[in-house]
């Protein structure tokens, strides 16, 4: 449905430890219209862009599954790797969700 959207963020990799926000391999934030709380915020501003453009139906030419991107965190203290995923695609309608 137009307009619908949701989000999965996964820390996958903390490369170089330090993070304000402490995350760890695993943490996982899910989220729609609203700002997941305890994400990084400077995380969170590398994650966005890629949320805008899933939101508009891209997919990720790159990556081997299409509805997921890699971000790194761009805080050059802490170097802390991101998974984000589509949970709403153009073929499987909320497939990922536990709703
Ligand atoms: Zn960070």
């Amino acid at each position: 449905m137009a307009g619908d959207r949701k989000f999965r963020v996964t820390v996958k990799e903390v490369v170089r430890k330090g993070c304000p926000a402490g995350h760890k391999v695993g943490d996982t934030f899910e989220f729609g219209r609203g700002c997941p709380e305890g994400l990084c915020i400077t995380a969170f501003h590398a994650i966005y862009p890629l949320v805008t453009a899933f939101w508009c139906g891209a997919e990720i030419p790159w990556e081997k599954d299409k509805n997921k991107v890699h971000v790194a965190c761009p805080d050059s203290n802490c170097i802390v790797v991101f998974e984000v995923e589509n949970l709403i695609t153009k073929d499987k309608q909320i497939e990922h969700s536990e709703e």
